[in-house]
């Protein structure tokens, strides 16, 4: 059988397949400006013919005048989406884009304090010469950690990185194809998968996790008060079913029912609580939602407090790349019933306040539409490593202003308005 046959539009369907495997070697090739130059021409090219070939196809395709013109109309009010219609018109009779190369930088102090601001450098000095440069100016910034990341915008659109302005066309293309087959009547219409293999030909109005918008490898940290880099280590770790029941068994859990990450903190909590009593220990679990539904998960760690404003930092990289609107954080912390203040009239963070602070599993979840829960379970260690866990009790008056482990990731939230 041929699965063509079952794709009512497979000529524009390929050609958006084309286009996410372009993206792709567009995001590999960041660094080289003369091949990233060229895919980027191809793949504004790829974006337009794609609505160019569904046009061809008008008067077979069901329904066409009316999904088609409220496509437009979206279109016509989307800076990113005239964009790509100037470019390809462009780059194809006139000229190339004009790419300008610049580094952001960003400056972590602690939760509250941080600035941003960019630059623009050369496409090919080496991140530790802008560093450097930077460092060169006398501050008295030196704590805290900075993280430069590299960017190429086109002058036409000076406040979209590529990788994302390009990738945003790209899911509109994926909505409006996706709302092609649905007036076919056809979900999924089975052309075959391709290299590398995350292109396929499933179509969704939601953002792929394979397109990342802020790769770390764009990246370079670098930490103040110690005056050395920071280097992250990402490793992927598969699904297996096996292990998955082991550990149903061993906590005597189950599986979470649906639901978001407000609605889920207290569950969640019962299980750590589980956790916590046969492990003695809690890992740092992220959880990421969009609506009811979890896209992804996973557990940090970090050395130390600089880098752990990093990696939140990056968590908020990561929430803007799959465009989550809910989080879920579980982890052990430091916790007090009352505040203290130094010399300088500062609080005292409990993690610093020495034998008066105790331990407590924290659940904190926070939704982008403004609502926040914060669970808190005090707990000792008794002989023998035995653990003594107090009820849980909610947080009063979370807001999500209040809770500093969070603002990188509502600082994103409102950005990406
Ligand atoms: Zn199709
Ligand atoms: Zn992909």
């Amino acid at each position: 059988m041929n699965t063509y046959n079952r794709c009512p539009m497979p000529s524009a369907h390929k050609r958006l397949m084309d286009c996410h495997a372009m993206w792709h070697a567009m995001a590999n090739s960041y660094m080289e400006p003369e091949t990233f130059r060229m895919h980027l021409n191809s793949l504004i090219q790829g974006l337009r013919n794609v609505t160019f070939l569904l046009q061809k196809q008008k008067s077979e395709l069901p329904d066409f005048t009316n999904w088609y013109s409220e496509f437009q109309d979206q279109a016509k009010s989307d800076p990113t989406m005239r964009w790509v219609v100037a470019s390809r018109n462009r780059v194809v009779k006139e000229s190339d884009l004009e790419l300008l190369s610049e580094v952001k930088v960003r400056w972590v102090a602690d939760w509250a304090n941080k600035q941003e601001r960019t630059f623009t450098f050369p496409p090919r000095m080496p991140s530790k010469a802008i560093l450097a440069s930077l460092l060169s100016t006398p501050s008295e910034k030196r704590k805290g950690v900075v993280t430069v990341s590299r960017r190429w915008v086109d002058r036409a659109l000076p406040e979209q990185e590529l990788l994302n302005a390009t990738r945003k066309a790209f899911i509109r293309l994926c909505g409006l194809l996706s709302r092609a087959h649905d007036a076919c009547g056809i979900g999924s219409c089975g052309l075959a998968d391709r290299d590398p293999e995350c292109v396929n030909g499933i179509l969704t109005a939601d953002p792929l996790s394979c397109m990342d918008i802020n790769p770390g490898s764009l990246q370079d940290h670098f930490d103040l008060s110690a005056m050395r880099g920071i280097g992250e280590i990402y490793t992927k770790v598969p699904y297996d079913e096996a292990k998955t029941a082991k550990a149903r068994k061993r906590y005597g859990v189950s599986d979470f029912p649906p639901g978001d990450p407000i609605e889920l903190a207290p569950l969640v909590m019962d299980h750590a609580r589980k956790v916590l009593s046969r492990d003695k220990h809690h890992i740092n679990v992220v959880w990421l939602f969009r609506g009811n539904e979890v896209i992804e998960n996973f557990a940090q760690t970090y050395a130390d407090q600089n880098a752990k404003y990093l990696a939140f930092h990056r968590l908020a990289d990561r929430v803007e790349t799959l465009r989550a609107d809910g989080i879920l954080l579980i982890a052990e912390m430091w916790y007090v019933t009352d505040h203290k203040q130094d010399d300088k009239g500062n609080i005292i963070p409990a993690r610093d306040r020495g034998r008066d602070r105790r331990e407590a599993l924290h659940v904190l979840s926070a939704t982008r539409e403004g609502e926040a829960v914060s669970l808190i379970a005090p707990f000792s260690r008794k002989l023998l490593g035995t653990i003594q866990l107090e009820e849980t009790f909610t947080e009063g008056d979370v807001e999500h202003k209040s809770i500093g482990i969070l603002s990188p990731i509502l600082d994103r939230w409102r950005e990406m308005e």
